[in-house]
């Protein structure tokens, strides 16, 4: 059985989101999957990481950082573009493109903090694939806790000098650029102590190390980063000194919302895997999807799927009206990953032994989704958020 073959089930619960423009985007994105992607998953894996060309191909098709204004190389879309983007990767069941984190994230820090000469200088090369780039904020002592980060950047004549280490950093084998969270302040911790910084890869004392073993997304970069002396000109710091904990707190409900949508997909795609394989598979001389047990199965994890649809999509409309709060944005990533977690441990079940096996793309899909309760701040870390506007 192949991956990216599969669509979600044409009956699950009906959207409103997209007109006829997005799906015209979606069938473009579906076949960059098809064609480009589905076929270089196992390559992609030996390497621990994509093949650069892959960017310039998605940039060509106007894929990378769509939502960036016109000016700076985007397409100007609305976030819609970038939803359709993220749920044709989970269709395809490709976990090794970073696209999400380079366009939907950093592209932001840049558009939203940068001034002119800086959007002018790094978004194009991003939209094209030029320039392939991350977000460096967690170290091997803090990663929840995230304002007692220790790489520091430290005044010195025109520039900061920036030393300490960075890790689980996605795409950080390939990336020509991080926005790197330093501290900047006296304070043993704190918020007011965080600035941002665009680091250049080439520049000197900059290090990386080999994409680390995971235990799934095994084709995705994830890497430690080092920074030993590295010197930066002072214009290199994005937005204001001292406010870096505010900036990250500008785009959060959009960066849990991603997650969502990747999970919400992911389940849709391991879902209607596992009905076309309960419909061939047969034991005792019948289709194991017609036993109760496969069938009570089915209905509960369909309706787990519409439910969290429901949600996700009537975020969605809140985030394009700019009014999706934190604790709703929170909510969908706790729920929705979890959800899919759910999903794929019970599809796998309905595989048998051939849910264990790699070549079945429900045994990637169980591996696979893993991290999504992890990154983008832990599902703990979600319910912390959601506690505290009761
Ligand atoms: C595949 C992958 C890709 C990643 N990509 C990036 C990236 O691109 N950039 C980047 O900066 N980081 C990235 N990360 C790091 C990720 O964001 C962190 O791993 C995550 O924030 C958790 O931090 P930690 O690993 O230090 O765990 P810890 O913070 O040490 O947490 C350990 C456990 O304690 C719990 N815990 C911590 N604090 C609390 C609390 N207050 N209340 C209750 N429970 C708590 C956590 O929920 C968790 O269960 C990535 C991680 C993975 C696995």
């Amino acid at each position: 059985m192949q991956s990216g073959a599969i669509r979600p089930l044409a009956n699950m619960l009906p959207r409103n989101l997209f007109n006829e423009e997005h799906d015209a985007f979606r069938e473009t994105v579906r076949k960059f999957y098809e064609k480009e992607v589905v076929p270089n998953t196992e390559k992609y894996e030996q390497q621990q990481h994509v093949d650069r060309d892959l960017w310039n191909k998605a940039g060509a098709l106007g894929l990378l950082c769509c939502t960036m204004p016109e000016q700076y190389g985007g397409s100007g879309v609305d976030r819609l573009y970038s939803m359709i983007l993220i749920e044709e990767q989970a269709y395809a069941m490709d976990s090794a493109t970073g696209f999400s984190l380079h366009s939907d994230i950093v592209a932001n820090y840049i558009n939203n903090f940068g001034n002119e000469e800086k959007k002018l200088k790094w978004i194009p090369k991003m939209a094209s694939g030029e320039t392939i780039t991350a977000i460096a904020m967690t170290e091997p002592g803090t990663g929840s806790d995230l304002q007692a980060v220790r790489t520091s950047a430290v005044a010195d004549g025109d520039d900061y000098v920036i030393n300490g280490s960075k890790i689980f950093i996605t795409n950080g084998y390939l990336c020509d650029m991080a926005i790197v969270v330093c501290k900047t302040g006296d304070a043993e911790k704190g918020s007011a102590n965080l600035s941002l910084f665009i680091v250049e890869a080439n520049r000197a004392g900059f290090s990386k190390g080999k994409p680390l073993h995971k235990i799934g997304m095994k084709g995705q970069d994830t890497c430690e980063l080092f920074f030993d002396n590295v010197r930066v000109p002072k214009e290199n710091l994005l937005g204001m000194l001292g406010m870096g904990f505010i900036m990250l707190m500008k785009e959060l409900a959009w960066e849990r919302m991603l997650v969502a949508i990747i999970c919400q997909a992911g389940a849709e795609a391991a879902f209607a895997h596992t009905v076309q394989y309960s419909k061939d598979r047969k034991a005792f001389g019948k289709p194991i999807g017609t036993f109760q047990n496969s069938r009570f199965k089915l209905a509960e994890l369909r309706t787990e799927i519409d439910f969290c649809r429901a949600y996700l999509d009537r975020c969605m409309q809140l985030q394009l009206e700019e009014n999706l709060g934190i604790d709703a944005a929170a909510a969908a990533k706790y729920k929705i990953s979890d959800m899919f977690s759910k999903v794929v441990d019970e599809c796998l079940q309905l595989h048998g032994g051939y849910g264990y096996m790699l070549e079945y793309p429900i045994a990637r899909a169980y591996i696979d989704n893993r991290a999504n309760r992890i990154y983008a701040g832990t599902n703990e870390i979600m319910k912390e958020l959601i506690s505290r506007s009761l």
